[in-house]
């Protein structure tokens, strides 16, 4: 395989993996071999590598079982019920705590 080299640089690019990369928001992926240029630190992905994280992206989304619910009001605040297939899996209990977090304009985390 040819040098990959930081075009805003010049340099050339040293191959790194790393621990943790979102490919796409939301959904991370280990160990991801990438270039890193060592003076501005940005990653550089080559084509295979695209296609890698792709891949594996794509089954990380298949594994994913999804519901869609629709979003009802309770006084002044906005209820997403939680479905029960859920509530058993995730032994989610009435006054229970629970964590949101953000991720983008179109996802959150509701962390248990
Ligand atoms: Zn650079």
């Amino acid at each position: 395989m040819g040098k990959i080299i930081c075009k805003k640089c010049n340099i050339e690019a040293k191959e790194v993996v790393l621990d943790s990369y979102e490919y796409e928001e939301g959904i991370s992926l280990k160990k991801v071999k990438a270039y890193e240029c060592p003076k501005c630190e940005e990653f550089i992905f080559t084509e295979e590598q695209v296609e890698e994280m792709e891949r594996r992206t794509d089954m990380i989304k298949s594994e994913m079982f999804a519901f869609n619910r629709k979003v009802t009001i309770s006084g002044r605040s906005l209820v997403i019920n939680i479905p029960e297939d859920l509530v058993k899996h995730m032994n989610i209990l009435k006054g229970k705590t629970v964590k949101i977090i953000p991720a983008g304009k179109k996802r959150f985390i509701v962390e248990i």
